[in-house]
């Protein structure tokens, strides 16, 4: 943990596994209710000075710890894959992805701008100012546990603020690689601190209602952020929340379906299908259903699965059994409702496999609205085909859900692109793209999906509060 500046190694202490491997990588410190009252106790009397910091100074230190980040890329990346699972090179890519917010923020920093406003009264001025809301309370993912650190950090150190971070229990070892940097680039004692716990419930508890939390950014599950935006909510803290999602990936018929089935290959099993934005439902029409799925199964037999360390992996393990127990729970019912399963469709446990959370990469083809699939975030590798016919409005197929996080469209036709973008009920639309993310766009879900946005120019907004002044003249 770091608390003040000061690591500490607790005097609980729990340890993290690789689950390729199964084997320990580390140990990292228990915290709970007392750690986390003294990070905030940090946090609290670190804020007046950060505060007070020019916002070129702060941009300053962010610069320098995306350059330590973009240096150290390749440690980081091996960590990372030995923590998380995912391979090598995804976690370089996710590595920089993390850099590039620090980056980005430290440019923000310098464009918090206020106003000067009119006013009905001749004799009256209006001035508003943007200041930092004060201590965030952070809680993080394991899927992405590299970058949703620094999507945190970047702008509220930015902004202005301090923060009480507690990583996920699966992945704390790369947190505290970033916050070691965050130190050696400059970011004062107290400033950031790390709790990092086994159990998470202690933790939020306090970060939800010790009055000098002003704010808590919270990334996982939509149980988990309804939760904890009700506690916050009940001591009116402000929330940004980004929760679980089921994207829609719609075909339409006059796109190119080896052309789609090319990109839902690539998309889907990023990360092991362990990503809030990842296509759950791909929405192809019955005509298009036979090229789409051959070009998908031949792709996905080519995947290779393993230990992401290993050159040429494309696809690791899950994060744990319960992952991979959900997965095929899902599979499961899928076909017992009459699915076809035409690649995978089990857990890998055989020799290499054996120590380690596998799951085949697997496409089902015959999704129903009646199989759990349709409606639950899966976070696993399984590609869905659901076809539609002539006659179905498929935007309101894709919209049948409680998520609105990301949505997928492929077509070639511009009325169809946009008609699209502006009626799916989504925050986030990849129109023959399936990357539709950077560190400069905004990124964030309505409906069930969460509150707020992440990187781009909104991203800052969230750890900034509006301050009026009136000046009678
Ligand atoms: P996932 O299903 O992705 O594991 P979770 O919502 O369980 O999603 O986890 C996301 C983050 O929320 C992790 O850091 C986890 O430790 C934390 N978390 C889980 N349950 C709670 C809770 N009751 N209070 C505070 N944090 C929690």
């Amino acid at each position: 943990m770091l608390i003040n500046g000061q690591w500490l190694a607790g005097e609980r202490r729990f340890s993290v596994a690789n689950p390729a491997t199964g084997e320990p990588l580390g140990e990292v410190a228990d915290g709970a209710a007392a750690e986390t009252t003294a990070a905030i106790d940090a946090a609290a009397a670190a804020f007046p000075a950060w505060a007070a910091s020019s916002a070129f100074e702060r941009a300053a230190v962010l610069e320098r710890a995306y350059t330590l980040m973009v240096e150290r890329k390749g440690e980081l990346a091996r960590l990372l894959t030995q923590e998380q699972g995912k391979p090598l090179r995804a976690a370089a890519v996710e590595t920089q992805y993390a850099a590039d917010f620090l980056s980005w923020f430290a440019e923000q920093a310098k464009r918090v701008y206020g106003d000067i406003l009119p006013s009905p009264r001749a004799d009256q001025r209006f001035l508003v100012r943007r200041q930092p809301v004060g201590v965030v309370g952070a809680i993080t993912p394991w899927n992405y546990p590299i970058s949703m650190l620094t999507r945190k950090l970047g702008p509220a150190l930015a902004a202005g603020c301090t923060v009480v971070l507690k990583p996920a229990e699966a992945t704390p070892l790369i947190a505290i690689e970033v916050f070691k940097l965050l130190q050696e680039a400059g970011v004062p004692d107290g400033v950031i601190n790390l709790v990092t716990a086994r159990d998470p419930r202690p933790v939020g508890e306090v970060l939800v209602s010790d009055p000098r939390v002003r704010k808590l950014t919270f990334t996982g599950s939509t149980a988990v952020g309804k939760q904890l935006a009700a506690a916050a909510g009940a001591n009116m803290k402000r929330i940004s929340l980004e929760l679980g999602g089921h994207a829609p990936f719609i075909v339409f018929p006059d796109a190119d379906p080896v052309h789609a089935a090319k990109g839902a290959a690539a998309v889907k099993f990023l990360n092991m299908g362990q990503a809030c934005i990842s296509p759950n439902r791909l929405y192809v029409h019955r005509a298009q259903v036979e090229p789409f799925v051959a070009e998908l199964v031949k792709r996905v037999e080519r995947l290779a699965v393993g230990n992401g360390l290993e050159q040429g992996i494309a696809v690791g393990p899950l994060i744990n059994e319960a992952a991979v127990a959900k997965v095929d729970a899902q599979v499961r019912d899928a076909v017992n409702k009459g699915a076809q399963c035409l690649a995978g469709g089990r857990r890998l446990d055989e020799g290499d496999f054996a120590a380690g959370t596998f799951y085949a990469p697997t496409v089902l083809a015959g999704i129903t609205r009646d199989m759990t699939i349709y409606r639950e975030e899966t976070f696993g590798p399984v590609a869905a085909v659901v076809p539609y016919d002539d006659g179905d409005d498929v935007i309101a197929m894709a919209n049948d859900t409680t998520y609105g996080l990301a949505a997928y469209v492929y077509t070639n036709d511009l009325k169809t692109a946009l008609r699209s973008f502006e009626a799916l009920d989504f925050g986030i639309i990849g129109i023959n793209d399936i990357n539709p993310t950077a560190a400069a766009a905004p990124f964030g879900g309505i409906k069930e999906s969460g509150i707020g946005r992440e990187g781009g120019r909104e991203g800052i907004e969230e750890y900034l509060d509006v301050k009026l002044g009136g000046i009678a003249l």
